[in-house]
């Protein structure tokens, strides 16, 4: 599918430079929909670890990846096999094991597939993740690279995870971005024509109002 024909916003960068907070909010903007792409690689490895899998075990888990009934609700509720795992799929279990599960490529093949049916059955809409610009919607209307400093990362971080210190979340975030920025298949990097945000000292009104102006340029480009 090309994404030239829809409006496609692709946000990418590493954990904590502010994608989910900035996705969503843009998507009411716009008032379209939004896809939290790393909920999806979530709930694939929670559904690994429930059935007692090793994240490892490339065959099984690209099994799952198939099979699974995955439901992205518009509220945020993350439903995976019937189960609301809204909750787990950001606990401790699924967070270390999440890059490891995202690094199988059958998986990727199938969440990437997953991702451009959630959005041509919308006709569009605002997905974040790290592959979005490179890989999902080369084409996008809009490709955005949001970044910040390590140490901006971990403090947001360590503000949604109560139960961890900012050096468990500190050094969780840098084991997951060499995961991540290191893979062989899709790794995260900034896609050929995406627009770099460093959001460290942004608020979030000032990222979404910098989106809405770069979204307007292009429009009257
Ligand atoms: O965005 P979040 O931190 O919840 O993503 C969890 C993990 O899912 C990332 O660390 C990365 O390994 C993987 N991911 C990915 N491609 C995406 C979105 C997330 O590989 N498009």
């Amino acid at each position: 599918m090309d994404g030239s024909q829809l409006l496609v916003v692709a946000i990418d960068g590493p954990a904590g430079s502010g994608k989910s907070t900035v996705a969503r909010r843009l998507a009411q903007a716009l008032e379209v929909e939004y896809l939290d792409t790393g909920a999806m690689y979530r709930a694939v490895t929670f559904a690994v670890l429930s059935r007692g899998v090793e994240p490892t075990d490339d065959a099984l888990v690209a099994d799952i990846a198939r099979s699974m009934e995955l439901t992205m609700a518009a509220d945020g509720t993350v439903i995976v096999d019937g189960v609301d795992a809204t909750t787990q799929i950001r606990g401790p279990e699924v967070t270390r094991a999440v890059s490891t599960v995202a690094a199988n490529v059958e998986v990727r093949r199938e969440l990437v597939s997953r991702q451009r049916e959630w959005t041509r059955r919308r006709g569009g809409g605002v997905l974040e993740g790290r592959d979005i610009g490179t890989v999902v919607f080369p084409d996008a209307t809009l490709k955005i690279y949001l970044s910040a400093s390590p140490e901006v990362r971990a403090a947001r971080r360590a503000q949604e995870v109560t139960d961890l210190s900012y050096d468990a979340v500190a050094a969780d975030l840098a084991r997951r971005d060499a995961l991540d920025a290191g893979r062989q298949h899709d790794p995260l990097r900034r896609a050929d024509g995406a627009v770099e945000v460093d959001t460290s000292h942004l608020t979030i009104d000032e990222v979404v109002a910098l989106l809405v102006a770069e979204l307007d340029g292009s429009a009257n480009a």
